[in-house]
């Protein structure tokens, strides 16, 4: 019998979207015991498509706004000068606060020689919704899928507050939003792992670069997972062979996985056996996250 595996962090990246990065995370989260799934793709979160769960609670996600007292105020633009956001404009009359472009940084109200000519209110940017879906095979997976407000910008808050909804002792597999921007780096940081999604093309490829680079910045290990391997060229193959970056999982074209997809229906779902494949990767996970960690 082997031992249970440590709760880890597991981020599932992409450097661009339509790789099959949630397909991978889904999958892994309904192949394996005790894991987590957080939606942190809060711009398009589509976990739930697959995944059906019944939520159990929202929670209102809240910034710092700055507020300001035009009776005090003086114009004197220093709040504007200082705010590197361009969040807010000095007329002759009074300070435009446009909220849109706000990052709740707090400079504004440090810089403010005035007292009591900026205070804090808060805005609503975005929920976050946690709950459980059942599993086939039995059993409740809890899941947590952050959503932003259409029309705004900031999706870090969101995504944070999604990560706060790791209960430990899960395993928390982390499904990032596509790119390389700071949604996806807010994802990755801190995680014990990230596993790549990507596809053999020179798109695939161009994006599994900038994805390493963001997970080499941020000291996270990363594997890779090939989706279509089938299809394209060698082109992702041969760079990870040269920077030593391992395919932990390759996934072939097939038809009817992609109407299974199309319908809502995970692969696992559609193909039981297919759940060694992902409990293999997990395993092959947690292999890399302790060569990491013993290495010197
Ligand atoms: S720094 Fe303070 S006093 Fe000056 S314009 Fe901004 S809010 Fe008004
Ligand atoms: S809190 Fe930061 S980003 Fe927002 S207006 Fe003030 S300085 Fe600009």
């Amino acid at each position: 019998m082997t031992a249970p595996l440590s709760p880890r962090t597991i981020a599932i990246a992409s450097g661009k979207g339509g790789t099959g990065k949630t397909t991978v995370a889904i999958n892994l989260a309904l192949s394996v015991p005790n894991v987590q799934y957080l939606d942190c793709d809060v711009e398009a979160p589509n976990g739930h498509l697959f995944l059906h769960p019944a939520i159990h609670t929202h929670h209102d996600v809240r910034v710092a706004l700055p507020q300001l007292d035009d009776a005090v105020c003086t114009r004197c633009g220093l709040c504007a000068d200082a705010c590197e956001f361009n969040a807010l404009a000095v007329t002759p009359r009074r300070v435009l606060v446009f909220p849109d472009l706000c990052h709740s940084c707090g400079v504004c109200t440090y810089v403010c020689p005035v007292a009591g000519a900026i205070s804090e209110t808060t805005r609503s940017i975005g929920t976050v919704s946690s709950g459980t879906a059942a599993i086939t095979t039995g059993g409740q997976l809890p899941v947590a899928q952050g959503l932003l407000n259409i029309g705004e910008s900031t999706a870090v808050p969101v995504i944070k507050m999604v990560r706060q909804q790791a209960q430990p002792p899960f395993t928390v597999l982390l499904d990032a939003p596509p790119g390389t921007a700071c949604p996806m780096v807010e994802t990755v940081r801190g995680a014990d792992f990230c596993l790549l999604v990507t596809e053999p093309t020179p798109f695939g490829l161009n994006d599994l670069e900038l994805a390493v680079g963001v997970t080499r910045v941020l000291g996270v290990p990363c594997g890779v997972v090939l989706n279509r391997s089938d299809l394209g060229d060698a082109g992702v193959t041969d760079y990870c062979r040269e920077h030593d970056i391992p395919i932990l999982l390759d996934i072939p074209f097939q038809r009817e996985l992609a109407e299974a997809y199309s319908n809502g229906i995970p692969w696992v779902v559609a193909q039981p056996a297919a759940r060694a494949q992902f409990q293999a990767l997990f395993h092959a996970i947690h292999a890399q996250i302790a060569a990491a960690e013993n290495r010197p």
